[in-house]
């Protein structure tokens, strides 16, 4: 190489430009492949659309599977693929309830990530794992055009006529120029990140007076025992989800002041948490008894996000909306979960904020909030929807992401299928193709 230094400084390179291979024009491109990324990619599809789903990590599913989440929250009122997902998990004996009469339940991680695979297969769907969407490009009517990414191919980029972001971050509209808010209003204080690890060994039954799901005083029985143990965790909730056998999701660390958008804070939170996870399983195997079979199975290589980028839509969910429970017209999701903000700061506590126990009542979100302000032709899907801190800490749960997505899809086939704007596609026209999916 003999090209002039690209140091203009101590602290900046410039790269040469260059050009980029055009790896596939599709009628939509997803960003994230996570509960809402997978819906929106399954909607556009069935919708006819010609579709790519790119995912950095080596599975779909996101903060379900790489994350190890095991735990699904408000499926009521959820039609379309969270009902086919339920099936094929029943199908599978993969899924467990906690309490009889509760939609929130338990999954086997393993079937989850078969279920998915199987289903984007079937639907048609340009999968690419193991790449990162890291740039985006605009024409010069300033409407989105191109995604750039990096993997193991190189640098490629991929063109639609619609393109989605459920990186869960907004990774994809921060690179296109989109407005967003992080964390809370003042302080910027975003949720504890927490590393979802899988335990093993006890029976079920010896250890049902700590198995969570449930109500609180799982948690607190597990918590006492952790302090018998001579250890305190730093989510002073620990929660113990049982899987299958004996097989458990254990979610017991908070990761405070950790930004979503810091690779190097994050770096050092995964690794504190992973030292963490194993000083409590160890422990409370110390204490012997229905202890004594304790094993940490696996942390996930991905730990748990609860909190990024909010990109600004067309509509902001806010927290007026979640306490009068707000109807929209053009609903596209009916959250039931309420408001559930992880204490922001150590100094608040190691559970809940004591400050944002305010009661919601069941909401719709807006078509228009899952449509970007200020970048034409992208969507939003999933926790990264345009929202306040309040509504979001309520919508980020996985039964929400997944109608969200499937709106997301739906409405982004409309608008490359016939060179609309998302934004332009009637709502009549959105609602009669999610009916048709049996999404609605
Ligand atoms: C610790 C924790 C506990 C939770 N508990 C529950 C619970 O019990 N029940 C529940 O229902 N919900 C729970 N949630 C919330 C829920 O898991 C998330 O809010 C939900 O997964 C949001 O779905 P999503 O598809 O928007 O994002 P994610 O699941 O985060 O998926 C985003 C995907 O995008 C990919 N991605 C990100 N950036 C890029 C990029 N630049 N290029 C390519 N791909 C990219 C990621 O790898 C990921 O696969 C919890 C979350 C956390 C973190």
């Amino acid at each position: 190489m003999s090209s002039p230094t690209p140091l203009d400084s101590l602290s900046r390179i410039h790269e040469p430009a260059r050009a980029v291979p055009v790896v596939a024009h599709a009628d939509v491109v997803v960003c994230g492949a996570g509960p809402a990324g997978v819906a929106a990619a399954l909607a556009a599809a069935r919708t006819g659309a010609c579709t790519v789903l790119i995912e950095v990590a080596g599975c779909l599913g996101g903060v379900w599977t790489a994350g190890q989440l095991a735990w699904i929250i408000d499926t009521q009122d959820k039609p379309g693929l969270m009902t086919e997902i339920v099936v094929e998990l029943d199908k599978r004996g993969a899924r467990r309830p906690r309490v009889e009469g509760r939609t929130d339940f338990a999954y086997d991680i393993e079937e989850m990530k078969l279920i998915l695979d199987e289903l984007v297969s079937a639907a048609g769907i340009r999968v690419r794992l193991h790449t990162r969407v890291v740039a985006a490009l605009r024409d010069s009517a300033g409407r989105l055009c191109a995604v750039l990414t990096e993997s193991k191919s190189g640098r490629e980029a991929w063109t639609a006529g619609a393109f989605i972001d459920a990186t869960g971050d907004g990774d994809l509209s921060a690179l296109a120029g989109c407005g967003f808010d992080l964390g809370r209003p003042g302080t910027g204080e975003c949720q504890p990140m927490s590393l979802v690890s899988l335990v093993c060994g006890p029976d079920p039954q010896e250890i049902d007076a700590f198995i969570g799901g449930g109500g609180h005083a799982a948690k607190e029985r597990l918590l006492a025992e952790m302090k018998r143990a001579g250890v305190e965790p730093s989510y002073t909730a620990p929660t113990l989800f049982h899987i299958r056998d004996d097989l458990y999701a254990l979610m017991a660390n908070h990761e405070y002041g950790v930004s979503a958008l810091d690779a190097d804070a994050i770096t050092a939170a995964t690794t504190r948490a992973r030292a963490e996870v194993n000083r409590l399983v160890n422990a409370l195997r110390g204490l012997g008894g229905v202890w004594s079979r304790l094993r940490l199975v696996a942390t996930p290589a991905q730990i748990g996000v609860r909190e990024g980028r909010r990109v600004h839509g067309l509509h902001t969910v806010t927290e007026d909306e979640l306490l009068a429970g707000a109807r929209h017209e053009d609903a596209v999701c009916r959250v039931n979960f309420g408001i559930d903000v992880h204490s922001t700061n150590r100094a608040h506590g190691g559970s809940f904020d004591p400050a944002n126990r305010q009661r919601s009542q069941p909401y719709d979100i807006p078509l228009r909030a899952l449509i970007a302000k200020d970048v034409d032709g992208l969507l939003l899907a999933g926790r990264c929807i345009s929202g306040d801190f309040i509504a979001h800490s309520s919508y980020r749960i996985t039964g929400a992401a997944v109608s969200l997505g499937q709106a997301a899809g739906v409405t982004a086939a409309l608008a490359a299928q016939s060179h609309r704007s998302p934004q332009d596609v009637p709502w009549p026209e959105v609602r009669a193709a999610l009916e048709r999916l049996g999404a609605t």
